[in-house]
């Protein structure tokens, strides 16, 4: 799943976990087929879904990383923004894929933790072969932002106060739009890094302070959308052929002289909100307005994407302000923007319901 640029903007994946010690002792079956050599899906007899990917149980994390991310990091070292999702019931493996919690699978991480990796591999290269070549070598300036969106309530995950409350009475995050379409946050810690190793703690913390936060609350955290988010600006010198989509910010013009471009990028990292529906929870009074208002934001980011995906609409409506969610990610979705969206799925026939609901969901994006 090689993505270009210039290629349809949304890419869709579906990673099936493997069946967890539990379903296994309760008799669970498994009622999902992978056509093999195919990215189809057959789920009970007769329902068969086509995607760009189609990851199996025994799929790996490298495996995930490779086809679905590898790509998008480079783009981002080009100046392109991305966005990854993860989507699905709560329990189908969002947060092991992302990579998103803060104690898990440290010896076989999920995504972030490698794309964190492979970006700074990315800018050791690139300096080493400016160094090389006798260049003057790139600048790169990286720094990231953790935010939970909850009931369209904004939370810092950066924002170290233990107090709950404090936090959100504190939390005053506002998101706007630049002059030229660029979304922009105001409110939110921002963290400079310089390593990766650096980048990863700050995502332990964060996530850790995600746990930590949604105990306070008395609520689960797959209630709300995690957004790590990633920023890299890169000053370097001109090479003939990358002239288009360079932020122009040219500091000399003599031919003598190095031409220098600056390209700036984001890349988000979206784990999702868990996509069951509410009344199998069961939920009432607050529950139930935190399940409506979550839904919320995945319904408007289900019609964006099939937005994006129509033709026709895309040059003309696209409904990013129908939630906090998509206006978040308005720029980095769509345009030259590469956006992949892993749908997460359980194998066993007691999620038969909701795994059918999140193929669907899917279906919608291609
Ligand atoms: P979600 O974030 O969607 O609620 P989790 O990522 O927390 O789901 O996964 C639920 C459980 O399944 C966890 O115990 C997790 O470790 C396990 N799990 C999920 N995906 C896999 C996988 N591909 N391989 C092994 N275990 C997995
Ligand atoms: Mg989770």
């Amino acid at each position: 799943m090689s993505v270009a640029p210039d290629e349809s903007s949304v890419r869709v994946a579906l990673r099936i976990r493997p069946q967890l010690a539990k379903e296994k002792i309760e008799g669970c079956h498994i009622c999902t087929y992978v056509m093999p050599g195919e990215p189809q899906v057959v789920l009970g007899k007769d329902k068969a879904f086509t995607y760009d990917h189609v990851f199996d149980m025994d799929s790996q994390q490298d495996a995930i990383y490779t086809h679905c991310t590898e790509s998008l990091i480079d783009g981002c070292l080009e100046g392109y923004n991305a966005t990854i999702f993860a989507y699905g019931q709560t329990g189908s493996g969002k947060t092991y894929t992302m990579g998103t919690g803060f104690n898990v699978e440290e010896d076989d991480p999920g995504i972030i933790p490698r794309a964190v990796n492979h970006l700074f591999k990315g800018i050791e290269e690139r300096r080493q072969a400016a160094t090389e070549q006798g260049k003057p070598v790139p600048e790169f300036k990286i720094n990231a932002q953790f935010l939970e969106l909850y009931n369209e309530e904004v939370l810092d995950l950066f924002d170290s106060t233990r107090d709950i409350e404090a936090r959100k009475q504190r939390s005053n995050v506002k998101i706007h739009e630049d002059a030229n379409g660029g979304i922009y946050t105001v409110g939110v810690t921002t963290r400079t890094v310089t390593s990766a190793a650096e980048m990863i703690q700050c995502l332990k913390l964060g996530a850790l302070c995600r746990t930590t936060a949604s105990t306070q609350m008395n609520v689960q955290s797959s209630r709300s959308h995690a957004i790590f988010t990633i920023h890299l600006c890169q000053v370097r010198v001109c090479s003939p052929d990358n002239d288009d989509n360079v932020t122009d910010n040219r500091l000399a013009n003599d031919s003598d002289i190095n031409e220098f471009e600056t390209l700036t990028a984001k890349f988000h990292f979206v784990d999702l909100a868990g996509s069951e529906r509410l009344k199998r929870t069961g939920a009432t009074g607050d529950r139930a307005k935190e399940g409506i208002s979550i839904n919320c934001g995945l319904l408007a980011l289900g019609n964006v994407i099939s937005a994006l995906g129509d033709r026709s609409k895309r040059s003309t409506h696209v409904p990013y302000r129908d939630s906090k969610l998509t206006r978040l990610l308005q720029d980095s979705l769509g345009g030259n923007s590469q956006t992949v969206m892993i749908a997460c799925i359980s194998p066993s026939d007691r999620d038969f319901m909701e795994t059918l609901n999140t193929l669907k969901y899917a279906n919608r994006a291609r």
